[in-house]
């Protein structure tokens, strides 16, 4: 049977939104994810980081992999993109997250369920809420969650003119 999991995309180096765009289109053709569809793009000014204007999006798979296979496949995305981690938190080609997976809780060495972090970062909530307005965190709701974090400044990408929180 599908799992139901939420991706969340970032890049802030190079052509940021053509690598974003080519990571979905990888997503769309990795073997064992029956379906991907995926919220706007936003910008976002880097948390806990250096570099520049993020490019970020979330995105909803079917999938058959179990979580951690599935956490195999993004990082090989992520290494088809150029990805290195030179230092915690630097400029990346590209980050797959492995957001949330059916709901479940885990906790190992390479896999924490949900993302222990996603709760703090409106680059995650704000695409989630359009895929899954409804999605109840341990923390709370993406809007009460979304109100936590209004300092973060995110804008949609077509109108990079006008930044909101
Ligand atoms: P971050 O995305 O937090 O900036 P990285 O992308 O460099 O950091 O990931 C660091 C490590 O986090 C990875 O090697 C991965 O094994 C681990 N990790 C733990 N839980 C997750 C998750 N839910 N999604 C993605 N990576 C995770
Ligand atoms: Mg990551």
């Amino acid at each position: 049977m599908n799992a139901c999991a939420y991706i969340g995309l970032g890049a802030n180096l190079g052509e940021a939104r053509e690598t974003v765009l080519a990571a979905l289109a990888a997503l769309q053709t990795t073997k064992g994810i029956a379906h991907c569809e995926h919220a706007s793009l936003y910008a976002s000014d880097p948390v806990e980081a250096t570099g520049p204007v993020f490019v970020n999006t979330v995105a909803r798979v079917e999938t058959t992999l179990a979580p951690i296979c599935l956490l195999d496949a993004l990082q090989a995305i992520e290494l088809q993109h150029g990805r290195a981690r030179p230092y915690r938190n630097a400029p990346r080609t590209l980050d797959l997250d492995l957001l949330w997976y059916d709901g479940i809780n885990l906790s190992t060495p390479r896999l924490i369920l949900p993302h222990p972090r996603m709760h703090l970062r409106a680059f995650v909530l704000r695409p989630l809420k359009e895929l899954a307005p409804d999605l109840q965190l341990q923390q709370g709701s993406l809007d009460s969650l979304l109100s936590a974090c209004s300092e973060q400044k995110i804008w949609p990408l077509q109108d990079k003119a006008t930044p909101t929180p």
